[in-house]
């Protein structure tokens, strides 16, 4: 084996996540060691850095397009009864706490303010172009499907894949052979598509060690040590952030139903603990299933449904977390963000969260999507913050995995209790 063969196979040896961390700290570390604002090393590095955020975007409209047509047409309209309105309902109301407390995070910790990235920029504007409230609204509603795809517009990208999505789940459903045959030909596709996009993701993420390296660099060199604070600072707020959802929502939903809110959280540790570890919800999902099954007596007639269905779409974590990072990254580039922007983030964040797939790292995509729709282009002292966000991916990662996987658990129960089907003899503390 040659050096070079050597060195390759060593890198690849070595787990993705250490790979990333080591690139992180290496980042640091050499950007505040090195005399700061070394020209030429910056000017080196800097395409590196580029390159993986062109990388991602490159991803971005195929797999939102897709896993967003598999994750809603997955659902079969039979089964979208009252269970699975009373799961949606509780999703909804979730996720729309989530993102409020994220945003209360993120304004009262402000995440990134001291953090002048935006004159390392070569080209953003200022403000972002807020629209309108009504504007907003209609502008989620593309007049072309196709213009919005080739234009990366997000927001009515979402739009027309949901409508498409649920066209397709009741194809699938049709009484008439030969509609279902064709609509289970599309969705093979897509689901298809998705997973050829995942493997793209995978060779994009073998890179990102290289990648965040650079941009870790690029950042403390021309910022020196004072960068390290604000990304403690808006990791602190991410996970004071979760926190709070558990406090603050499911604690209070497990004493409207009567049941013990630390017997809850004591009975879903395996499943939070997995997804912690495994930074994936869709993996989760059989401890998941076993665990409200086993210990907590929800039936299988609807944790069947409400838990692969909130793997897909249900992630208070990732909201939670996609309203944190939107700040952050507004306030370290110096962007003004109008109350119409808020809005926007707060929507976008909702349907990226459904557009979320329950896998290892998703939500940092989605995060450019967020970005994208309140006007903020991923370039210059954007993708330098951005860059930093994903640096530290994988400790938001696990946080929000497990906080996603936490309010589906909480739905199951929720959905099972107020349908009077939960078995009550598992549960020792009633209220
Ligand atoms: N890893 C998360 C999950 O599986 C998704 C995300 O990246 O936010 O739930």
């Amino acid at each position: 084996m040659t050096k070079k063969t050597k060195i390759l196979s060593f890198y690849f040896k070595v787990n993705l996540l250490n790979r990333i961390l080591i690139a992180l700290v290496l980042g640091i570390a050499l950007g505040i060691g090195l005399p700061q604002n070394s020209v030429d090393v910056i000017g080196f590095l800097t395409p590196f850095g580029d390159l993986f955020i062109r990388l991602l975007k490159m991803i971005i409209v195929p797999i939102i397009t897709c896993s967003l047509i598999v994750g809603t047409s997955s659902i079969a309209p039979a089964k979208l009864g009252k269970v699975g309105i009373k799961a949606i309902f509780f999703y909804f109301l979730t996720t729309l706490c989530a993102i409020i407390i994220g945003l209360a995070c993120a304004f009262v910790f402000a995440p990134g303010v001291g953090l002048d990235l935006s004159d390392t920029s070569v080209a953003i504007s200022k403000t972002s172009n807020a629209p309108s409230i009504s504007q907003i609204f209609l502008n989620m509603v593309p007049t072309n499907p196709f213009e919005s795809m080739a234009k990366a517009d997000i927001l009515p990208i979402i739009t027309f894949c949901m409508f498409f999505g649920i066209g397709l789940a009741f194809c699938k459903d049709s009484d008439d052979e030969r509609i279902k045959s064709v609509a289970n030909t599309v969705y093979n596709f897509f689901d298809g598509m998705s997973e050829i996009m995942f493997k793209v993701i995978k060779w994009v993420m073998e890179y990102a060690p290289i990648g965040v390296f650079a941009l870790m660099f690029v950042v403390f060199n021309k910022n020196g040590a004072s960068a390290v604070g604000p990304l403690l600072n808006v990791t602190l707020s991410v996970y004071i952030g979760l926190i709070l959802q558990i406090l603050l929502v499911y604690c209070v939903v497990c004493l409207i139903i009567g049941i013990s809110p630390l017997e809850f959280l004591k009975k879903a540790r395996p499943p939070m603990l997995t997804a912690f570890v495994t930074r994936s919800s869709n993996g989760t999902l059989p401890v998941s299933m076993e665990t409200v099954d086993q210990d907590m007596g929800v039936p299988r007639s609807i944790y069947g449904f409400v838990l692969p269905v909130g793997a897909t779409v249900n992630m208070n974590g990732t909201t939670i977390y996609l309203g944190v990072c939107a700040i952050f990254i507004s306030n370290a580039c110096g962007i003004d963000l109008g109350m119409g922007s808020y809005i926007t983030i707060i929507i976008t964040s909702i349907l990226a969260a459904i557009g979320t797939a329950g896998v290892p790292g998703a939500g940092a995509l989605m995060l450019l999507l967020v970005l994208e729709s309140v006007g903020i282009k991923v370039e210059g002292s954007v993708g330098i913050a951005y860059g930093m966000i994903l640096a530290m991916d994988a400790i938001l990662d696990m946080g929000r995995t497990s906080m996603n996987v936490t309010g589906d658990i909480m739905a199951s129960v929720w959905v099972a209790k107020t349908e009077n089907e939960l078995d009550m003899t598992k549960w020792e503390k009633k209220i």
